[in-house]
């Protein structure tokens, strides 16, 4: 056994005695989900964990990220980073620990549920964070716990960034993350290079000219160049990307109008593009603009479309050599059936900005969170597309041995480029 893994085991050697402990943790952060820029109580219970166990902790950055520094000699600087928020979701998982929070988004009331596990993160994290800091005499260097906001609407690790986290705080050497997906719980997958999609968010505005039902002449109709639309963007990803590129246009949302005999004056279309190429990207989004604007001008519209970005995630890219270190590292402490190859997945993450813009390598891997025995069952029948999905209101993944094993593989990433 190397010494990097002995010294994983040894600060791993009590995880165990911390378990029940966590589990309380994981299970209060799921009844009390918080929004996007709304977690506040999440963060205080990370930031006041994070100070029992003695790193100097900086709260509020980028709203409500936490930020923690421990120094503990020379050696390499190691960030390890989890999301916090949940989404709005109701939650039918019918489980004891079940969300009822009810939060307020843009002025209207939503269930909130912790529908994409960055509950189970933080509590990875926590964990880790206090075992490394525990036994601090099995590594040295510095390690710095991010716990960052908003990641469901792409916006927490850009405003960390533009709160000044590259300026504030120490430039780490690498950048680790995980994250909670349908796969036998406590397999850890992952590969080289793109690991999650680019995503992109755009509204469309068509503009008409309202009239009554019965007087089509005298109107130009949103809702027909709306849907001729939606047809039309279905033709991108058939006809115009080559086959053994990938890329997603889904149109999420088409509303128009209030009433069977009014002609609306505007359609508002709402899609989402997800592309593992930046080239697939850029011929994605350009081909939207011409066909929303082709068939505006195809009805004659008023005004061309107003085209409005959402949110944007960038593609997260493991860095070749420090995925080769985690995955050498996992090898040597898991048993060889729990370390996977995955293939790129069209999830996206905002993850990745920080790799990018501090020029950074980083590493993101899966952890399952499926019962093993439901999975190898789904995965024998083929209906492994039927197990709830993160942001599906049944996500449910089973605390053990999700719960542990994201802390063990926390710990031994980190600890393959701590110093002995
Ligand atoms: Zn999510
Ligand atoms: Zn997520």
């Amino acid at each position: 056994m190397s010494d990097k893994a002995q010294r994983a085991r040894k600060v791993l050697a009590n995880v165990g005695t911390l378990l029940p402990d966590l589990e309380s943790v994981y299970k209060d952060l799921h009844s009390h989900p918080e929004l996007s820029m709304q977690e506040n109580r999440t963060a205080g219970i990370a930031a006041q964990r994070l100070c029992t166990a003695g790193y100097e902790v900086t709260t509020g950055v980028g709203k409500t990220g936490v930020v923690g520094v421990l120094r503990n000699g020379d050696g390499p600087i190691v960030m390890l980073r989890a999301d916090m928020d949940a989404l709005p979701v109701r939650e039918a998982t019918g489980l004891p620990y079940a969300s009822n929070a009810i939060a307020d988004q843009n002025g209207e009331s939503v269930p909130v549920m912790h529908a994409c596990g960055h509950d189970m993160h933080v509590t990875w994290l926590i964990g880790a964070a206090t075992l490394l800091a525990q036994n601090r005499n099995a590594w040295r260097g510095t390690l710095m716990p991010v716990f960052q906001p908003a990641e469901e609407i792409a916006a927490g690790a850009q405003a960390m960034i533009d709160d000044g986290l590259f300026k504030r705080f120490p430039k780490p050497h690498v950048i680790l993350g995980q994250h909670v997906m349908v796969g036998s719980s406590g397999t850890i997958a992952t590969r080289s290079g793109v690991i999650t999609s680019a995503g992109d968010s755009l509204q469309l505005r068509f503009f008409g000219q309202g009239a009554h039902g019965s007087m089509p002449q005298a109107s130009i109709d949103p809702v027909v160049m709306a849907a001729a639309t939606v047809l039309r963007l279905q033709t991108i990803v058939s006809r115009e990307i080559a086959p053994t590129e990938a890329a997603v246009v889904t149109v999420g949302s088409l509303q128009a109008g209030t009433k069977e005999n009014v002609i609306p004056e505007e359609a508002v279309i709402k899609l989402n593009v997800r592309t593992f190429d930046e080239g697939v990207r850029k011929h994605v989004l350009a081909a939207i603009e011409r066909i929303a604007n082709a068939e505006a001008e195809a009805s004659r519209a008023p005004r061309r479309p107003e085209i409005t970005p959402l949110d944007r995630y960038p593609l997260v890219k493991n860095d070749p050599e420090a995925t080769k270190r985690a995955v050498e590292a996992f090898r040597s402490y898991f048993p060889a059936d729990r370390v996977k190859d995955t293939p790129p997945t069209t999830a996206s993450e905002d993850f990745g900005s920080f790799g990018t813009e501090w020029q950074v390598p980083s590493v993101f891997w899966f952890v399952g969170g499926t019962d093993p025995e439901t999975y190898a069952k789904a995965e024998q029948s083929g209906t492994i597309a039927d197990i709830p999905t993160n942001h599906n209101p049944r996500f449910a993944p089973v605390i053990h041995p999700t719960l542990q094993a994201g802390v063990e593989a926390m710990v031994v990433a980190a600890q393959a480029w701590l110093a002995g």
